[in-house]
């Protein structure tokens, strides 16, 4: 127990036994699931509790890692190198707490572990089923690594009803009979539709839900009920009345303008008082509002206008797969107090130079993200080379910066056929694979046979700012530490070369062996770096780099 709210046995578990709140969805999928749980965490982390936030996601891939970003959006990626869910990022935004490896599991990892131990001969000679087996190595998940949290929130991925979440389901079930209700809530989010032509909200669907979740043995202990508009009385109280919920657990949820919005609203609408009142906790004194409410007004109503990003990168029809990215530039924008106009703009438009092309024309700033794969390269060259020629402000990420550094090869430093030999053998490879990389003191191999899921560089890795440098003076720091999630490195062998085409390499591996961040000092602000540093963005503690970028594309006028 934290010590504004005592210690001793009335309050509850000892250290080391935390309180669980299991998330779950119904009706449909997209209703803000992830939300909902970070927005509880924002409120108990603002009440001063310490939390932890899991995901379990029921698909069969053993991470996210080797999905393509249509299917799944972004993988986040954990300081400890874990490829995870984009939920784990709202965590980590809502809560400025860390994800770890620990947070995030799939059926597919949790049947991997079972037949590996199996093989093992671990289970001596049983027969190995999904009751009692699975279920256990789930509970076991849930469990592990809680070290001093008072409260783990556990989302269920997916839409109660599905197969594949049904042995979730009956291991959340189980621990919630072990634990008892002293240490265990029901969360249900589910949708109460306006259907137009009646004219009215339908709660039937939610009735059909909760039906289905008890119908694998679990009560909800509060009902999120997510709407377009107001719930009336009325419809809170039949839907307490066929779920069996007094009305205060009943919470309707209603959309809100912006995602940092959420925590408040569900706070006004009680979200984390009822939760606190399941567990027999005292709700006074409420969570702290004031730097939430703050962000919204600076999110809503900034006070400086707007800055126009263009975001050229190739997976601009599922925008999820740019989440911390939009997040990071959020943060960015209510830092500088402006609002950040983002203009995505498919790299493939750009494979051919024209006239047209000048869809750049309105960027203040531009950007290429992260991503693999040839697929619209040359559009991405092309817009580093209109923001080099035109000293339009650009921040390369990961792939972003392989392009940049590519396009500087090629129309500066004289080597026309530089290329990155992801697309096949290069003549002049500026950006290669690399073998082996080194980590504290252990040398981890990679070639072109390894696997493909979780063999890329992945995680944290320390990087050496050189003095002097544009990016030693947003950091103010001379090492710092970033996310990676990439399988080529810029070639250090090309680095005279580029020096003298006037780029600088101000950011290495400490060893001195891999470029982690270019730039060019001649030009207001261009800067690539090999990592992600929108994985690290927080909105009450936003990434230097982006709220430089964004400073910076604030001066720089729209050429139309
Ligand atoms: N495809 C590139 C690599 O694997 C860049 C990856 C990325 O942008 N995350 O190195």
């Amino acid at each position: 127990m934290s010590d504004r709210h005592g210690s001793g046995p009335e309050v509850g578990p000892a250290a080391g036994s935390p309180r669980y709140v299991f998330i779950t969805g119904g009706v449909v999928s997209s209703l803000g699931k992830g939300i909902a749980s970070a927005s509880l965490g924002a409120l108990l982390t603002a009440r001063g509790f310490k939390v932890r936030q899991r995901k379990l996601d029921p698909y069969l891939n053993v991470d996210p890692g080797t999905m393509s970003p249509y299917e799944h959006g972004e993988v986040f990626v954990t300081d400890d190198g874990a490829e995870t869910d984009l939920d784990l990022g709202h965590y980590e935004r809502f809560t400025g707490i860390n994800a770890k490896r620990s947070d995030n599991v799939t059926t597919g990892r949790i049947y991997s572990e079972v037949i590996a131990k199996e093989r093992r001969g671990e289970y001596l000679g049983k027969t190995i089923q999904v009751i009692p087996h699975v279920t256990d190595a789930i509970k076991e998940f849930i469990q592990a690594d809680v070290a001093d949290a008072e409260f783990i929130l556990c989302e269920i991925g997916g839409t109660v009803g599905d197969i594949e979440s049904l042995p979730f389901l009956e291991a959340i079930r189980q621990l919630g009979n072990e634990l008892g209700p002293e240490r265990a809530c029901y969360v249900h989010l589910t949708l109460v539709p306006f259907v137009g032509a009646a004219g009215e909200l339908k709660t039937k669907p939610t009735q059909h839900s909760v039906k289905e979740l008890q119908s694998v043995g679990i009560r909800p202990d509060i009902l999120l009920a997510r709407c377009e508009r107001e719930i009336g009385e009325d419809e809170i109280r039949k839907i307490g009345l066929f779920c069996n919920l007094r009305k205060e657990r009943v919470i309707p949820a209603l959309n809100v303008q912006t995602i940092y919005a959420a925590p408040r609203q569900y706070h006004e609408q009680g979200f984390d008082v009822e939760v606190l009142r399941h567990f027999g906790l005292p709700v006074e004194p409420g969570p702290a509002m004031a730097p939430w409410d703050d962000l919204v007004q600076r999110i809503l109503q900034p006070r400086h206008g707007r800055v126009r990003i263009a975001i050229v990168g190739k997976y601009t029809e599922l925008l999820d797969s740019y989440k911390s990215l939009q997040e990071a530039l959020i943060h960015a924008g209510a830092f500088n107090e402006v609002r950040i106009e983002l203009d995505w703009v498919n790299s493939e438009e750009l494979d051919v130079p024209s006239p047209e092309a000048d869809r750049l024309q309105e960027a203040q700033g531009i950007l290429v993200p992260g991503g693999f794969g040839i697929r619209g390269t040359e559009g991405m060259i092309n817009a580093v080379t209109y923001a080099r020629e035109r000293g339009v402000p650009y921040f390369g990420i990961c792939f972003g910066m392989q392009m940049a550094v590519i396009e500087g090869a090629r129309n500066v430093a004289g080597l026309p056929r530089a290329d990155s030999s992801e697309f096949g053998p290069a003549v002049d490879p500026v950006v290669g694979l690399m073998t082996e990389w080194t980590r504290g003191n252990q040398v981890e191999r990679r070639s072109e046979e390894s696997d493909l899921g979780g063999t890329m560089r992945l995680g944290a890795y320390a990087c050496a700012l050189t003095p002097g440098s544009l990016v030693r003076d947003i950091y103010g720091a001379d090492i710092i530490s970033e996310r990676h999630r990439h399988r080529y490195e810029v070639n250090i062998a090309y680095r005279e070369r580029l020096e003298a085409a006037g780029y600088r390499f101000s950011g290495l591996s400490p060893d001195g062996v891999l470029p982690e961040i270019v730039e060019r000092p001649d030009h207001r602000w261009f800067v690539g770096v090999q990592f992600h540093p929108e994985l690290k963005s927080k909105p009450f503690d936003p990434h230097p780099l982006f709220g430089s970028f964004v400073a910076a594309a604030m001066k720089t006028s729209r050429i139309t």
